[in-house]
């Protein structure tokens, strides 16, 4: 059987009086109006522990959307327990059947539970209507659509054979089971790492990040009703470093799916190092981590697409997206026009909670993550080399809430062009116009990281120099364009350096990692 390629999941307009709009309204008073139990899930039962903890929205802490039951290790060894359990009987499925699953659970996801996952994810992670639409629905559709064609395509892959014997390759899921390790700054992503390992025959222990706990639910209730059976997908609600020391303890764990922040995910991989003979099988280590993205335009760039480049490429979702520009090198001809434009449309953002429609910026995610953008916004105005144009401003009084913010700088190594803040903060340093070649080497040198990347010229030979020069410094890299909103199926994602394996999700390198192709050789 072959699975077409699918056409990319639309995305919904909630124009007024749209019947999305009026479906996604409906939706959010009623979870609001609710306070959810949520439990854990542990081969096919819901687990409840009573030690609670409290969800709210970001932007409105006093609210309380519900509590979750908190783990500790003996859950992550039922997970687990669960897991291999359901191995067998899942990897013998045949993969259609596997196929058919996931295909029913974006159907789903595309019909009626649009709008549960979108309210979730914007009353849980504080993202507008138009961000949880692009990202828990339409994303995470593709995902699923996407990686079963692949799927389809990557169990086409078979060796050549001769008359009198038949080669063939088998692909195998991991023996063993994948842990599933998740951010909160996407629902797809949280979706994506336990499904496209389990779809090729895996068994998963998927352990979100506190703060997404609140759409993980509404994910796993999906999950149950698109017919994965008990066990393939058990999700915990544990702290890291718990579920890590017993993960990584374990003779049958196979491999990581991990997104997430580069210390943890190198603190992990030095765990795994630490462990390795302990294990049957060399676990596959996939991980998506930090960044630090840049845009840089050149002086025959036109002013208002880099303007829209940044106040678009970096503060949508409050800077919260790991493809988020945060470091600017504008030419000494256009930056004050670009800069002009940037306040202009900065001017127009409205600030607020996610239920009325029109803000388009809402808090950042937790106070851990407002205290520690709020330091670095007090070092900056206590800083005389450096001068804040737009925003600056910040509260916590209601929600987490930081003012889109831009700073200019006079050293191309200021402490916000190198470290990842994650938050609506971008800075901003002006080059000579005629230093084009020397600031592609500051941009490549600058930070770590390797995620995305955006130039923005009209002359074909800068295009071409940016290209060269920074070849090693993005995995996805943007000509005109803002270095956010990769589309599955036609931008795969994925960046090197700190920035992770670059095993390119939504594509099918990144399923390649979650097989291990026997080959039989039959002779007749
Ligand atoms: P995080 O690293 O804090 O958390 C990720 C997950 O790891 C969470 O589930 C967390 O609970 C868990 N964790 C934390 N410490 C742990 C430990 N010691 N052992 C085991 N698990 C542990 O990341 P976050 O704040 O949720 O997400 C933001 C980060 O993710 C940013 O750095 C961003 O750049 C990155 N990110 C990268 C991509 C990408 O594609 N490269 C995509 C999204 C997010």
């Amino acid at each position: 059987f072959n699975v077409p390629l699918p056409i990319n999941e639309p995305v919904k307009g909630y124009a007024p009086d749209s019947p999305e709009r009026i479906e996604l309204l409906k939706t959010l008073k009623e979870f609001k109006q609710q306070e959810r139990d949520i439990a854990m899930h542990i081969g096919g039962q819901e687990v409840r522990t009573g030690k609670l903890v409290r969800m709210s929205p970001p932007h409105d802490h006093k609210h309380t959307l519900g509590h979750f039951h908190r783990g500790d290790a003996s859950h992550v060894q039922q997970a687990i327990d669960a897991a291999l359990a359901a191995r067998t009987e899942w990897a013998e499925l045949p993969w259609e059947q596997r196929a058919a699953i996931f295909l029913k659970a974006a159907d789903l996801l595309a019909g009626p539970y649009r709008a549960r996952l979108n309210a979730a994810t914007m009353l849980g992670q504080s993202k507008n209507a138009f961000q949880a639409e692009i990202d828990a629905a339409c994303e995470f559709i593709d995902f699923l659509r996407f990686n079963v064609h692949y799927m389809s395509e990557l169990y086409k892959q078979q060796p050549a054979s001769m008359p009198g014997m038949w080669n063939r390759l088998e692909h195998r899921p991991l023996e063993g089971f994948i842990f599933a390790l998740t951010p909160f700054n996407f629902t797809a992503i949280a979706g994506n790492l336990p499904t496209s390992a389990a779809m090729l025959g895996n068994v998963t222990v998927w352990k979100p990040a506190d703060t997404q706990i609140y759409s993980a639910q509404v994910l796993m209730e999906l999950f149950k009703e698109a017919g994965v059976p008990d066990g393939v997908i058990n999700l915990v609600y544990v702290d890291g470093p718990t579920a890590g020391n017993v993960i990584f303890q374990h003779p049958d764990f196979a491999g990581i799916h991990f997104t997430g922040s580069t210390g943890v995910f190198q603190h992990i991989w030095k765990t795994i190092g630490e462990n390795i003979s302990k294990y049957k099988t060399y676990p596959r280590i996939v991980g998506e981590t930090g960044g630090k993205d840049f845009i840089v335009a050149h002086k025959s760039a036109h002013a208002k697409a880099v303007a829209v480049g940044i106040s678009r490429g970096a503060f949508e979702y409050q800077g919260q997206k790991c493809s988020a520009a945060s470091r600017v090198y504008l030419p000494s001809n256009l930056a004050d026009e670009i800069l002009g434009y940037v306040k202009e449309d900065l001017a127009t953002f409205k600030m607020g909670d996610v239920e009325d429609l029109s803000n388009f910026i809402n808090a950042v995610i937790d106070e851990k993550s407002f205290d520690k953008l709020a330091k670095y916004l007090d070092a900056a105005k206590a800083d005389s080399s450096v001068e804040i144009i737009a925003g600056g401003g910040y509260s916590k009084s209601k929600g987490y809430f930081i003012e889109p913010t831009v700073i200019v700088t006079k050293d191309p190594k200021y402490v916000t062009m190198c470290e990842e803040l994650f938050g609506p903060v971008v800075t901003v340093y002006v080059y000579e116009a005629d230093k084009f070649e020397e600031t592609l080497e500051v941009v490549d040198q600058t930070s770590p990281y390797a995620l995305t990347g955006a130039v923005f010229s009209q002359d074909r030979y800068a295009i071409d120099l940016a290209t060269r020069k920074l070849v090693q410094a993005a995995g996805n890299f943007y000509i005109n364009d803002k270095p956010t909103g990769a589309v599955v199926g036609q931008q795969p994602f994925g960046g090197a350096r700190a920035s992770g394996t670059n095993d390119k999700a939504g594509s099918i390198l990144n399923l390649l990692r979650w097989v291990s192709p026997r080959t039989i050789k039959e002779t007749f």
